[in-house]
């Protein structure tokens, strides 16, 4: 078993990790982990197939790979099956893609990293059982949002938990290099996960030269095909955020090297009604030189983010407390 896995507890550790859950919840997780115990993979080395899930509804598509909703049979517990035929990976020759994203991101276990549970292969198919978000893209959200933008509490929100997430990442030497909307999947409870390490790569130190990533999200030092660090992720999320608050990215333009020019000479256009707090956040990300940018640990003690994710937290609670009441 690797160093890092836990051994799986047995039914009396379990009794006493479930003590102090809400006793509304302590019945139905006692009866899904003693289901899951059962399992045959509980705790032991275990070859996952197709015949452990029943597929259901498509819930969206890719490039390379179709979603499915799926039930793993014995526990019912609920997984997103993402299928990828291995002739079009081939195809598009991005099978090492596939691969690094696998194992990137069966190493990263956070709470706003979407899990990949566990995969496997037959003939012609790649199936990976991921974690759900049922929302699906945080994208569809911003663009069916008012005005296609965030209110700033929801903005500042999910700006913490995508900072959280890529400064774990990069303390485990992994850049994300493709943060956008489109790659961060919405929970039920209003919590983002950041997925789609197709682009992401493993630094250990040494400063890297690709170029990839989308566009409008480019930092300037990849613009200039200079060497490129983690701080190309601080850059992207100044562009999350913005693009949050105003529904477009900040250097946007139906050219591509008009969208050059502007991010080489930083233009950015703050409309006014974004707030002072959030301009200053925002600023403080597009900075040109890598190493001007605040860090993640400073994103997420920024006074705009934590007064701004105070006030969405209170309006969850406030929210939940109503639908109980209906209930
Ligand atoms: P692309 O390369 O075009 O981004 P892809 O092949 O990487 O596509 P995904 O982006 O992983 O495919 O998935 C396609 C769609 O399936 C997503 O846009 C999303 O709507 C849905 N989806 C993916 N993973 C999940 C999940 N864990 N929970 C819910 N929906 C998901
Ligand atoms: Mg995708």
């Amino acid at each position: 078993m690797n160093k890092l896995q836990k051994k799986p507890p047995n039914r009396t550790e379990l009794a006493k990790l479930i003590k102090d859950v809400p006793e509304e919840y302590q019945q139905h997780i006692q009866s899904m982990s003693l289901k899951m115990m059962q399992h045959p993979a509980y705790g032991q080395p275990y070859q996952w197939s197709t015949r452990d899930f029943e597929m259901g509804a498509p819930l969206g598509r890719g490039k390379f790979g179709r979603v499915y909703l799926a039930r793993e049979r014995t526990s019912n517990f609920i997984v997103a099956m993402k299928v990828m035929f291995k002739a079009e990976l081939e195809k598009g020759n991005v099978q090492r893609q596939v691969l690094r994203e696998i194992e990137i991101q069966t190493r990263l276990k956070h709470p706003n990293i979407l899990r990949l549970l566990t995969w496997f292969h037959d003939d012609s198919r790649i199936y990976l059982a991921l974690e759900i978000a049922s929302e699906g893209e945080l994208y569809k959200h911003l663009r069916n949002s008012p005005q296609r933008r965030f209110e700033e509490p929801r903005a500042a929100k999910y700006t913490y938990q995508v900072a959280d997430a890529l400064e774990y990442c990069h303390l485990n030497n992994v850049i994300h290099r493709d943060l956008k909307p489109e790659n961060i999947l919405l929970t039920s409870s209003d919590d983002v996960k950041l997925a789609d390490f197709g682009w992401s790569a493993h630094t250990i130190s040494n400063k890297r030269k690709t170029l990839c990533g989308t566009l409008d999200y480019l930092p300037p030092e990849m613009v200039d095909g200079h060497i490129y660090d983690h701080s190309v992720d601080h850059w992207c999320l100044g562009i999350l955020c913005y693009e949050f608050l105003v529904g477009c990215a900040p250097f946007e333009s139906n050219d591509n090297e008009k969208t050059y020019e502007k991010i080489r000479r930083l233009e950015v256009y703050y409309p006014s009604h974004m707030s002072s707090g959030a301009k200053d956040l925002i600023s403080k990300l597009l900075r040109k030189s890598n190493n001007g940018r605040i860090t993640l640990v400073e994103v997420m003690k920024h006074h705009w983010v934590k007064e701004n994710m105070a006030i969405r937290n209170a309006y969850l609670e406030e929210k939940m407390r109503r639908e109980k009441a209906i209930e």
